[in-house]
This record gives C-alpha cells, structure tokens and sequence, in this order.
C-alpha cells in the first residue's frame, strides 16, 4: 500500500518521509499526488516534460554501460525543497499538466526501442514523486530488454524503497550536503532517510549506485570531509561521487555559480580519503572527469564533457593489469 486511510475520506501517503496527510481535494508537499475520493491519486501519471536521448554520462552514470544512451523523461512536483532546485520550472510551482505530453509506459518503451536506446531514464523530477509512472514503465523495460536508470534524491520510506529498487538497474543518488540543518534549511527535508536509502540500495539490493553532490559555496562544501568520512566507513571505497558545479537558480538566483576550485578541493579531501573514483561535474576538465584502474592506476575511460574519447575497458576489465572493474560495462 502506498497510503493509509485514517478516518473518513483522511488519507495519509506512504511514499516518502513527509507522510502527507490528505483531507478530501488536497494535494501533498509534491503537488502531483492527490486525495480523491479517500485514495491517494499520482496525479502527473503518464504525463511528461518532453522525452530526450541523453548519454548516460549525463545523469550522471559514469561506470553503467559507458556511452550508451538513455531515453530520459520526468514529469511535475517534488517530494524535496531545495531553494537551489535547478529544474524549479516544473519541480516548485503549478506547472499547468495541460502544457505536458502524454506517454504511456508502452509508447516510452516503445520509444526507446525505435531509436535504438539501451535503457530508460527517470530523472528531470525526482521519480519517487511518480512512484508508479516510473515502476510500470520500468517494469516494461525489463521484460523489453531495457536498462532502468534512476536519478533520486533517495528520499523515499523503506517499504516503497524496496520496490523502487528492485525495479532500478542503476541510480544516481544525490547527497544535497552532509548536514541535517542543511537539508532542513535548504531542502526542508532531512538527511538521515537520505542516507538510509543509499545504504540499503548499495548493500541491499543489485542497483548500480553512483553519488551526486551539487556543492555550493559556504552552504554545504564545508561538510565534504564529514560526508566522504561516512561514505568511507558505511560504503567502502568504490562508490563513484561525483562533485558538480552549482548555477544560480530559484530561491538561491542571488549565489555565485560555484568556483571551480570547490569542486577541486572536494575531489582532493575524497581522494585522501582513499576514495576511488571521484569526478567533477559541470565544468570542463578531462582529468578530473576521468576514471582510473583502482589497481594500477591507469587511465580507463577518459571523458571530454559527455564523450568518451578513450576506453581501456574491455570485458569489465583494465586492459592494462586486468584488474576487474566496479560497475556495468
Ligand atoms: S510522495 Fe508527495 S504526497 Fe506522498 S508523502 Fe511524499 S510529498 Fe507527501
């Protein structure tokens, strides 16, 4: 069950930690799930933003099938808060369902099929806010022969998790910032489900799992030693994170782009952390974007932006020491 009934036609969601209680008519904090008639409704479902075949490299996904492409779509309303949203246009207010497409998790598969696609992408919006678009039309991708490929917040309940998971080939998981007053300043939201969430799809579950965080400027890259720490203790070593350059949007239109110093400085902390695979995002730089044999130290796939201009992976190994590699290839 995704809700529980609580007295008459009350409602109350299950899907993330906020626990939405819905009278009659009421929408939740994500705004696109819905009491109507006493049950709870998504109401965004088969609704999209546009549909785009992106490099994987995009999500970003930097050890799941290396330069494959991805049929990538999300939809409305959000179950986070985050004043730096970079997609506010259709996350943060009323966006009219009227001016979105319409997609069926068949005609997405579909879709996907006909242009040659390895794989579908949940991402955009956080696609825990439409839990089940996203389930159905990854459930169709797996009896298609299509990879599923999730971009959360990973903000989600234990029970929905698991479903969600189980249906996800690979997710790119963001850590907003290793703070609970940050998540609570600047996502309204906390951390410690967050972290839960990460911990049971890596230990737990057979998803791909790779780690987003949007650093910016004094509000959250002073907490990258703490964050990298945990990382370390509770994941071990070779969890891809990627650190990404943070742009001026919404409520935090007044910050400074991120320096890109920030991102160099939170790649080196990781890297003396005994991290392997550590990468900057938005910003140009073909060493910091480039994976290296955790083993011998080579260099296995360099990236310039999205590209890929060299692969020394072959068979999921080093082509130099042979060394097995972590990941999809
Ligand atoms: S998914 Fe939406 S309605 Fe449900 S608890 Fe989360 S924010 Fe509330």
């Amino acid at each position: 069950m995704k809700y529980q009934k609580i007295y008459d036609k009350n409602v109350q969601c299950e899907i993330c930690p906020r626990k939405c209680k819905l009278a009659p008519n009421q929408s939740g904090f994500c705004y696109v799930r819905k009491n109507i008639n006493g049950e709870v409704v998504p109401v965004s479902y088969g609704y999209n933003t546009g549909l785009a075949i992106d490099p994987i490299e995009k999500k970003p996904m930097y050890h799941f099938y290396p330069g494959s492409k991805v049929l990538s779509f999300g939809t409305l309303g959000c179950i986070m808060g985050c004043m730096f949203c970079q997609n506010w246009q259709t996350t943060k207010v009323n966006y009219p369902i009227e001016n979105c497409q319409k997609n069926s998790p068949e005609q997405i598969v579909e879709i996907a099929l006909q242009y040659g696609c390895s794989g579908v992408a949940f991402t955009y919006n956080d696609p825990i806010a439409f839990f089940e678009y996203a389930t159905d039309t990854a459930k169709l991708c797996r009896e298609n022969g299509l990879k599923t490929v999730a971009v959360t917040s990973g903000y989600i309940n234990p029970e929905p998790a698991k479903e969600f998971f189980s249906l996800m080939d690979c997710a790119n998981i963001d850590l907003k910032g290793f703070s609970e007053k940050f998540y609570a300043k600047n996502c309204l939201a906390h951390l410690q489900p967050v972290l839960d969430t990460i911990q049971y799809a890596v230990k737990e579950t057979d998803c791909f799992v790779e780690l987003t965080t949007l650093l910016i400027d004094g509000e959250n890259n002073q907490f990258v030693e703490a964050e990298c720490e945990w990382i370390k203790e509770n994941l071990g070593d070779c969890v891809p994170l990627h650190f990404s350059a943070f742009f001026p949007r919404y409520k935090f239109s007044d910050r400074k782009p991120t320096n890109a110093e920030t991102l160099y400085n939170a790649r080196n902390i990781a890297k003396n952390y005994g991290l392997k695979y550590i990468y900057t995002g938005n910003i140009p730089d073909v060493e910091s974007s480039t994976t290296y044999c955790k083993n011998c130290g080579e260099a296995l796939i360099k990236r310039d932006g999205y590209n890929l201009i060299e692969n020394n992976i072959q068979n999921g190994k080093c082509k130099f020491c042979g060394r097995e590699q972590d990941g999809r290839f």
